[in-house]
């Protein structure tokens, strides 16, 4: 496995600004949701890959009860802060430091006797562009300072503790996906997961001389994207009430049809029961190397999210269309929340450099910005790289 170019900035922002060596250096990835959006929150299937970008963390043990962070990516002052574990929690809900201070807290609430620590974050995982570069971070911090304390936790605890992170310190109330993602992925794999029992199974992806995934960024986040997700959420859970189930998981076309549901609860209940659907067929479709299937089944969730969902917005409308048109793809979608992010398209390998040139002219011609896109390949989730 070669390093990551972030673990080589983690290791020198920890040496040049807070003056120590690393004990301990550990990365983890990004992910791309392939297939299963707005299903994680229904108890339903997602299955996404990790990526080969990754947040790498080196850190140093102290024996004061000290955590000193630098965030190398950030710019000085402001990428630097230092907290006491003992104290009472510090306010960091919407900052840097949540994604850092709150898997360490968690972490350091597991140790034995007082620890501290001198922690530096890098990444290579584009922020806020729907490649959770947050799991990443939250992971990276936490397989460190696990290791470096000799804390014992098993792979699924380990994602739960970071998501608990993200929940209490950064005030974001995501699903596990990301976070399992960062740590179960392997390379070559796809990872099928089940969001009722967290269960998570790996399917072969073809080779990458047979089909490839194209990740491309719209480069618009927009600003309504969290309060339409919760008032998804919210739409959800009321459809599941009014049928008088648990979760959108337990229900069929024919008790959506028969319910008293409104026009947008049916619309709802409908996109995640048939994108359960579609994850079954796309997981089935990869493994029998069915790429036509499979891509069919992606371009279907797309329609679904624009249509039924309605969590699509024209950037990622135009840059699925596009690559819909390129000969050798087999299928496009938006992948994340949506309102902005990214797309992922599955394709031929020799078609990736006119589907990136189609990308890119198409996102400057209709919207005017220019469109980052680049291969993603399944990868292995988090490590350590160096433990002294
Ligand atoms: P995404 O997970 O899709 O990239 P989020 O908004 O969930 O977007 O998370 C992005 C946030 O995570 C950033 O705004 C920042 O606070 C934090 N973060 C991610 N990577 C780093 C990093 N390398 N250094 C500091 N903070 C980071
Ligand atoms: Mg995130």
């Amino acid at each position: 496995m070669t390093n990551p170019p972030a673990a080589d900035r983690a290791r020198l922002a920890l040496g040049r600004v807070l003056g120590v060596r690393p004990a301990v250096v550990a990365a983890a990835p990004g992910r791309v949701n392939l297939i299963g959006e707005h299903t994680d929150y229904n108890d339903g299937l997602v299955m996404p890959i990790a990526i080969a970008r990754c947040c790498a963390v080196a850190a140093a043990p102290r024996d004061d009860g000290l955590i000193r962070i630098v965030a190398a990516d950030l710019p000085a002052p402001g990428n630097t802060s230092e907290y006491e574990f003992s104290a009472p929690p510090p306010d960091v809900r919407g900052r840097w430091q949540a994604y850092v201070f709150g898997p360490a807290a968690l972490c350091a609430a597991r140790a034995s006797g007082r620890v501290g620590a001198d922690v530096a974050i890098a990444s290579d995982v584009p922020m806020g562009s729907g490649l959770s570069s947050s799991a990443a971070a939250e992971v990276a911090v936490a397989t460190a300072l696990l290791a470096m304390w000799r804390v014992r936790l098993s792979p699924l605890g380990l994602a739960q503790l970071c998501q608990r992170a993200e929940h209490e310190f950064a005030g974001v109330p995501c699903g596990l996906m990301d976070q399992l993602a960062s740590v179960f992925g392997r390379e070559g794999f796809a990872m099928l997961i089940d969001c009722r029992e967290n269960l998570v199974e790996h399917v072969p992806l073809p080779a990458a001389s047979e089909a490839v995934f194209v990740v491309a960024d719209s480069g618009v986040r927009h600003s309504l994207a969290a309060g339409e997700y919760a008032a998804r959420r919210a739409m959800c859970a009321a459809a599941a009430g009014a049928m008088s189930i648990r979760s959108l998981r337990d229900a069929c076309e024919g008790l959506i049809e028969r319910s008293a549901l409104t026009r947008e609860q049916r619309d709802c209940a409908l996109h995640v029961v048939r994108e359960n659907d579609r994850v079954r067929a796309f997981a089935s479709a990869m493994r029998a190397g069915d790429l036509r299937c499979a891509g069919a089944q992606m371009s279907e969730s797309h329609a679904s999210l624009r249509d039924l969902y309605r969590v699509s917005c024209g950037e990622l409308d135009t840059l699925v269309c596009a690559a819909e048109a390129v000969p050798g793809v087999f299928g496009s979608r938006m992948t994340g929340g949506g309102f902005g992010g990214c797309t992922v398209t599955l394709c031929e390998p020799d078609s990736v450099a006119a589907l990136l040139v189609a990308l890119d002219t198409a996102l400057r011609g209709a919207h005017g910005n220019p469109c980052r896109a680049f291969v993603a390949k399944p990868a292995s989730g988090a490590h350590l790289l160096v433990q002294r």
